[in-house]
């Protein structure tokens, strides 16, 4: 498939692992717009929030039980944001579901901008 976020998943394109398991891969996004900025993904290809489904949206559940962890390790020590870009309005740029894990500095709220 010509995702890339399934070839990051494969091994194809590199990353800097923060968490990996038979489920999830989190990894650090490549244009940081935090101190800590890691993407959380599941190894099952979804496209995106609108397409969580009863079926598939364990993958989404097991990534929220984990979060907690990832962000300790990523180094998250206040707290942390966690954003899901969706669709053209949302400004997602790579259609494989993500959640953006944010922290390392007292985020800024709201983030609404055009
Ligand atoms: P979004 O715009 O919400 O779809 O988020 C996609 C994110 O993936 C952006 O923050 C990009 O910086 C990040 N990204 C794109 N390519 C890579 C890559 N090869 N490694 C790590 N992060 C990436
Ligand atoms: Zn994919």
């Amino acid at each position: 498939m010509d995702c890339l976020f399934c070839k990051i998943i494969a091994g194809e394109i590199p990353s800097t692992k923060v968490y990996e398991d038979d489920d999830m891969l989190a990894f650090r996004d490549i244009n940081p717009v935090a101190p800590v900025h890691v993407i959380v993904i599941p190894k099952k290809h979804i496209a995106s929030m609108d397409e969580i489904t009863p079926e598939n949206s364990c993958a989404v559940a097991k990534i929220f039980e984990k979060i907690p962890e990832i962000a300790r390790l990523a180094g998250c020590e206040n707290g942390y944001r966690v954003v899901s870009n969706c669709g053209v309005d949302g400004g997602q740029t790579v259609p494989h579901l993500h959640f953006h894990l944010l922290g390392g500095m007292e985020l800024s709220w709201p983030v609404f901008t055009k």
